[in-house]
């Protein structure tokens, strides 16, 4: 059995994005049906509709950063009720048994999580509809619980933008003593300078928009730097332990890592859609990393979303209605957001 669910989704690369009706499943012994509250903007809803990374399957219904309410629980569910504030952020599910997802490392499960849209769904054959839409079904192992302090606004980019930026900068040991760099102000890169220096780092974060200078320190950062400015960036050589990049679009990375100490990493997270050039010289002279992070764990978000309901640290968001979200593309295309978009989804059933 099913339920119709009313959703936003794309029809084709170029489309507008307009209203489509889609079934949600009803939930299984283990599901959570959640009326979705608010669903956040990721940049990537934007590259996977227009397919500039391939492999769009039409109709898109994008959205990763959901907080709602349960509605309906499985027989054998046991961490939620009817009427819980529940996330669900870029997954819905993985194979629960290969070394990976046995290390909390869903995202790299070795047969392939289940990625919350446009990805393969086992229960129905086609592929999954994301959060642009009034409700989702998700087991309840890929559900997150949300702190009662956080607004649950303001808490929903936590489960893409949050996580992505959290994850490598705790694994690259961003915290006191590190020089710590940002690349992008967007929906990452906001939460990045956040947590950097929440986590005690001196933080830098680098604009191509000299108009987010005071937002980037009001935010956190102990100095911005336009990255137009030669003689600011080179003010800023060989300084860096680790340089977070989370820009969408074509950019140097040879610039960045003139920025890195020996053994200093620049981590991407941010995915061009063009493969990007780096010189050989950047690496090996001296001694430097290039790497990369998707998103975090299931674990790792739950810890994530704790420690922002304990500290407080919300996202900076700008509230939409559904039918706004053609506008909020463009200017998300434009690096014109303060600094995420959120859908507030009762405008959708109304
Ligand atoms: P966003 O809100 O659009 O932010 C991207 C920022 O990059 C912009 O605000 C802008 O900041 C900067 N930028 C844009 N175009 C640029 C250009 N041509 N040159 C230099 N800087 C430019 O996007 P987002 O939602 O934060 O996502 C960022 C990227 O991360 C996307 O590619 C997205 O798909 C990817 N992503 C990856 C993961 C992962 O797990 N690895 C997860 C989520 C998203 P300034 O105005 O400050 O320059
Ligand atoms: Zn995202």
């Amino acid at each position: 059995m099913t339920t119709p669910t009313k959703a936003y989704a794309a029809t084709t690369p170029t489309a507008p994005l307009g209203p489509l009706g889609i079934e949600r499943r009803d939930p299984l012994p283990t599901d959570v049906e959640i009326d979705i509250m608010y669903c956040g903007v990721c940049h990537s809803d934007i590259h996977t509709a227009r397919d500039e990374w391939g492999g769009a399957a039409y109709p898109v219904v994008p959205g990763h950063e959901i907080v709602g309410r349960v509605t309906r629980v499985g027989a054998k569910v046991t961490r939620f009720r009817v009427g819980d504030l529940a996330a669900v952020g870029c997954m819905v599910d993985s194979c629960h048994a290969c070394d990976q997802c046995g290390k909390g490392l869903e995202q790299f499960c070795a047969k392939g999580a289940t990625f919350t849209y446009n990805s393969p769904d086992p229960h129905t054959g086609r592929m999954t509809y994301g959060g642009y839409s009034e409700r989702i079904v998700c087991d309840e192992s890929f559900t997150l619980r949300v702190p009662a302090t956080l607004d649950p606004a303001r808490a929903a980019p936590l489960l893409c933008a949050g996580i992505t930026t959290w994850s490598p900068l705790r694994k690259w040991g961003a915290g006191p003593g590190r020089k710590v760099g940002i690349v992008g102000l967007g929906g990452l890169g906001h939460m990045g300078v956040k947590f950097a220096r929440a986590m005690g780092a001196h933080v830098v974060l680098f604009t191509t928009s000299p108009g987010k200078v005071a937002d980037g320190k009001r935010l956190g950062a102990h100095e911005v730097v336009v990255s137009h400015d030669a003689d600011a960036m080179a003010k800023q050589a060989g300084s860096f332990d680790m340089i977070l990049d989370t820009v969408s679009a074509d950019h140097s990375l040879d610039a960045y890592m003139q920025l890195l100490k020996v053994d200093g990493s620049l981590v991407l997270v941010g995915v061009p859609p063009k493969p990007q050039q780096i010189s050989a010289f950047s690496l090996i002279m001296p001694r430097r990393n290039l790497s990369g992070s998707l998103i975090g764990g299931v674990a790792e978000t739950q810890e994530m979303l704790d420690w922002c309901g304990a500290h407080g640290v919300e996202c900076d968001i700008e509230l939409i209605r559904m039918d706004e979200i053609n506008a909020a593309w463009d200017r998300v295309l434009k690096a014109d957001v303060k600094y995420r978009f959120v859908i507030d989804m009762a405008s959708l059933r109304s």
